[in-house]
């Protein structure tokens, strides 16, 4: 019998139908199964041109290679790897300084996996310091509630549900996306553990009205003593706030202000698996969620929700902070915000849409479709857009806003100047095809809207 050539065999293995439904039974090449992972993925979208994403899509090559570098190491090994320990104590400090922390205490956080795992930290934290506080006093401490607005992230959502806790949610209504004191009086009581507000809201890229909450629950607290601690999720707004408008109060400067999570895979600039939970100072975390391991002879405290994790996001991030440095973020967010502006403004001047942003904060574009055009829709435009390559998002809004619908462009720094005119006119090209055609999309029929809406991140 012939011997089979290399090619061949290649091919063979290439070939292979890959099983539905039990476990691979023999082995390949390593050189076939790269190849067939890499042949399903073609037809993904490419990382870069996904704007329905706030997660970084763009490396350097020495970042890339500090993350190489540690890509085999278990971050939970902190007696194996000490000094990636220290780098991550090390951040700690300098988000608690850069969100304005009160000097003085002593800083506490973690590196999480994302702002999910952060946010739920953060809940957690404020559920037990609430219960503490009613037990203290006597008081029922069986019923905890939250309250949000509607254009809250799923992850708040999962908080609620996964821990037992009420979710009281202030509606949004069409033209006003932001949560802000309005509803506050039908929703805070003796039982709310937290008011959660957001910096870079994912629906419209707004924050919500930070100082308008904080002074009724000021009033509140006068009126009835109830002290209410608030968080803010800033995923998005927690890197570019600082850098952007030192001197807009959205941190710690608001003594009510407890807690603040960011993304580091968002506007940190880090691959996806990184996110960020700073606390007011280290009391706000109640010990008992602390546990300490052994380690190098002494105790370390540890409290996040995973255990073991790739090191690599946490060294990426502390490459990032001291290359970019304080400098280095505001020019990268600086030209960000102005390529979103240049966006934004082309895309109100072709007359296809409203802007849905009243303020703009994260370079984020929010477009509504100019209510004239009636023959197609947000859907269409970004299942045309998708022909190009494109991936923007299309949702309705969260009730009560569900009747209005959204097409958003999270602007990235990868996106040059280029990029962005060509966007731009694909954009404009797709509705000018569509306006002549007209259009097919129909929404997606949602168990729940918000649901559904609250999970495009
Ligand atoms: C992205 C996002 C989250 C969830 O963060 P992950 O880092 O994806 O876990 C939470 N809140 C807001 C406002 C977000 O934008």
């Amino acid at each position: 019998m012939k011997q089979k050539s290399p090619f061949d065999m290649f091919f063979d293995e290439y070939n292979e139908d890959i099983p539905e439904d039990h476990f691979p039974r023999g082995s390949i090449s390593a050189h076939a199964a790269e190849a067939i992972v890499t042949s399903e993925t073609w037809s993904d979208a490419k990382p870069a041109m996904n704007l329905s994403s706030f997660v970084t899509t763009f490396t350097e090559p020495e970042a890339f290679d500090v993350a190489k570098k540690h890509y085999l190491k278990n971050y939970i090994d902190h007696d194996m790897y000490p000094q990636l320990f220290a780098m991550e104590a090390r951040m700690v400090r300098w988000l608690h300084q850069l969100w304005n922390g009160p000097k003085g205490v002593e800083p506490y956080g973690a590196a999480t996996i994302g702002s999910s795992e952060a946010c739920m930290l953060a809940g957690l934290a404020h559920k037990w310091n609430w219960r503490k506080k009613r037990e203290k006093a006597g008081r029922d401490a069986s019923k905890p509630n939250l309250v949000t607005g509607a254009n809250v992230q799923i992850v708040w959502e999962k908080f609620m549900r996964y821990f037992d806790v009420e979710p009281r949610i202030a509606a949004l209504k069409p033209g006003h996306y932001r949560f802000n004191s309005e509803h506050l009086d039908e929703l805070v009581d003796e039982n709310t553990i937290a008011v959660v507000a957001i910096a870079g809201q994912t629906f419209t890229g707004e924050d919500d009205a930070f100082r308008a909450i904080h002074n009724w629950l000021d009033r509140y607290q006068q009126k009835t003593g109830h002290d209410i601690p608030m968080h803010i999720d800033g995923a998005s707004g927690g890197f570019v706030n600082p850098f952007l408008y030192p001197n807009y109060h959205w941190d710690f400067r608001l003594p009510r202000v407890k807690s603040i999570n960011a993304s580091g895979h968002k506007f940190g600039l880090v691959p996806p698996g990184l996110g960020w939970v700073i606390f007011r100072e280290r009391s706000v975390f109640d010990e008992d969620l602390m546990f300490y391991v052994n380690y190098l002879g002494g105790e370390m405290p540890t409290a996040t929700l995973n255990f073991s994790r790739n090191a690599s996001p946490v060294a990426y991030q502390y490459y990032n902070f001291i290359r970019l440095g304080f400098e280095g973020y505001r020019d990268i967010m600086q030209h960000t915000l102005a390529n979103a502006q240049l966006l934004r403004h082309r895309l109100v001047k072709s007359g296809y849409f409203e802007i849905m942003n009243k303020t703009q904060r994260i370079p984020v574009v929010s477009m509504t479709l100019n209510s004239k055009y009636t023959n197609f829709n947000e859907y269409d435009i970004s299942d045309k857009v998708r022909e190009r390559g494109w991936v923007l998002s299309a949702y309705s809004m969260p009730p009560n806003a569900q009747s209005v619908n959204c097409l958003r462009i999270v602007v990235r720094p990868h996106l040059n100047l280029n990029a962005i005119e060509g966007l731009a006119d694909d954009i404009i090209h797709a509705c000018e095809w569509l306006e002549q055609h007209g259009g097919n999309a129909t929404p997606p029929k949602l168990h729940d809207p918000h649901k559904v809406a609250a999970s495009k991140c």
